[in-house]
């Protein structure tokens, strides 16, 4: 069991108060780690540590903020299996996962804006004999990045590679229930001030980083709830946001589709990391024709996933981040029955053996409930849970997929070219619900 420190100019410091959380293991119900319980004290202090770096920081080259972000993802590589295993222990994710999928694309994150800032360019624009217009980039100051538990290294690189690109100097405030795998990065980040965390929770950590006068722009990816208490923080302060909010995502299957390979891709797209990805598709809308096929195969696919401890290779599907958020799954699938629903393939948690201690539940199909007028089509769950629904025409389909006031992502099948432009031209994704 590890005790966190927050990292502050460079060093390991212990919350201004001593409290601390604990961070569960989610697939044993054990204390993983000892995160720091920080406030408004610990963020103001990383927050003039990171001011105090600001001014050499965004002075240095883009080869030399380059050079160094390369050596942070080769460091990263060298312990790849050391952060997959633990964030694996972290989150509940299969460790087979965040070794091939979470530590590779943290470390690509870093690789992929150390290079872009190099071979970066910008546009002119000339007002005959005038003026000439061009853009003059430079970096903001001082980035506040807030980060969820389901992807946690991934999504935190993914803000702090290109705030370290810009020549910003950041305050992080990782998730609760994983800081463990943002913390071991610290170990990797060497430039004093430049990217400082802070551990905690939302209401202590993340609201006094969001409201500080200091950090001009805010990176926030989480639920859309806690998004909308952060675009009513931040607008009085007039800051810049990014916003990368939650997913009710549709996948259509049309009659003509690559059967097997619509099966597939579902079965991944909609269990993976147990439908803790916010791009996972959880409302699944099949084409009449091939419905009854699809479903059952679906269901048979669902089944044979391997529910298990997530740190051995083999396991698919790991545990729920935690118990508050096991029940809320396991709530929508009550909720599912009594909205009309019929469960196909799982719809319980495991109760036996060794699993019984940790959040697991079963990769659960539902048939049989209306397309839109009811919750569970509506609602994020954020689990292993996929409703199927068939429908008749092409507009029906896509009725049903705009049919939720969220807006990150869809997907379609067909074999016909023109169909798939169409129809992809009509689904209102990344336009609302703060999709990206
Ligand atoms: P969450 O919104 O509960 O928490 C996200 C982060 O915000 C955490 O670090 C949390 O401590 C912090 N936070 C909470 N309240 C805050 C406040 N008032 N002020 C500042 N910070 C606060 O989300 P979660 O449960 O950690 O993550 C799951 C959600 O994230 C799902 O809705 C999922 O769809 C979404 N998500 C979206 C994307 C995307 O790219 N769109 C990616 C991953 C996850």
């Amino acid at each position: 069991m590890k005790t966190l420190a927050n990292f502050i100019d460079g060093k390991l410091v212990a919350p201004a108060e001593g409290i601390y959380i604990d961070s569960l293991n989610p697939a044993t119900g054990e204390v993983n780690g000892k995160v720091p319980d920080s406030t408004a004290k610990d963020v103001n202090l990383a927050v003039e540590a990171a001011n105090r770096a600001f001014p050499s920081w965004s002075k240095t080259t883009r080869a030399y903020r380059s050079a160094l972000m390369i050596k942070v993802a080769d460091l990263l590589e060298q312990k790849l299996e050391e952060f997959a295993l633990e964030e694996s222990k972290d989150q509940g994710k299969p460790v087979s996962l965040a070794r091939t999928v979470d530590i590779p694309r943290a470390i690509y994150n870093f690789r992929f804006f150390a290079n872009s800032i190099l071979n970066r360019h910008e546009k002119a624009t000339e007002l005959d004999g005038i003026a000439l217009n061009y853009v003059h980039r430079t970096s903001a100051g001082v980035a506040g990045l807030i980060s969820p538990w389901n992807l946690p290294l991934y999504l935190l690189t993914w803000k702090i590679a290109p705030a370290m690109a810009a020549g910003c100097t950041s305050v992080c405030k990782p998730s609760e229930f994983t800081s463990v795998t943002a913390w071991m990065l610290c170990s990797i980040l060497n430039e004093a001030g430049v990217v400082n965390m802070v551990f905690g929770t939302g209401p202590n950590a993340g609201a006094p980083l969001v409201s500080h006068p200091d950090v001009p722009l805010i990176s926030f990816t989480g639920g859309t709830a806690t998004g909308e208490l952060i675009y009513k923080a931040a607008a009085p302060l007039n800051k810049k946001l990014s916003l990368e909010l939650g997913g009710k995502n549709a996948n259509i299957v049309f009659a003509d589709a690559d059967f097997d390979e619509a099966l597939k891709t579902t079965v991944n797209s909609s269990f993976a990391n147990q439908g803790e990805i916010c791009l996972c598709g959880s409302r699944i809308f099949v084409e009449k024709p091939i419905f009854d096929r699809f479903t059952k195969e679906l269901a048979a696919a669902a089944d044979k996933l391997v529910v298990g401890n997530p740190t051995v290779t083999g396991t698919t599907t790991g545990a729920l981040v935690s118990e508050q958020h096991l029940a809320k799954v396991a709530s929508y699938i009550d909720l599912a029955r009594a909205e009309g629903g019929t469960v196909l393939s799982g719809g319980s948690r495991v109760t036996d053996g060794a699993l019984a201690r940790g959040f697991f539940i079963r990769p659960t199909v539902i048939v049989g409930l209306p397309a839109i007028d009811c919750r569970v089509q509506q609602e994020e769950i954020f689990g292993p849970v996929v409703t199927v629904t068939p429908f008749d025409t092409e507009d029906e389909a896509v009725r049903f997929a705009n049919s939720t006031k969220y807006g990150l992502s869809a997907s379609l099948w067909t074999e016909n070219g023109k169909r798939a432009h169409r129809v992809a031209q009509q689904l209102q994704v990344s336009v609302r619900g703060g999709g990206s």
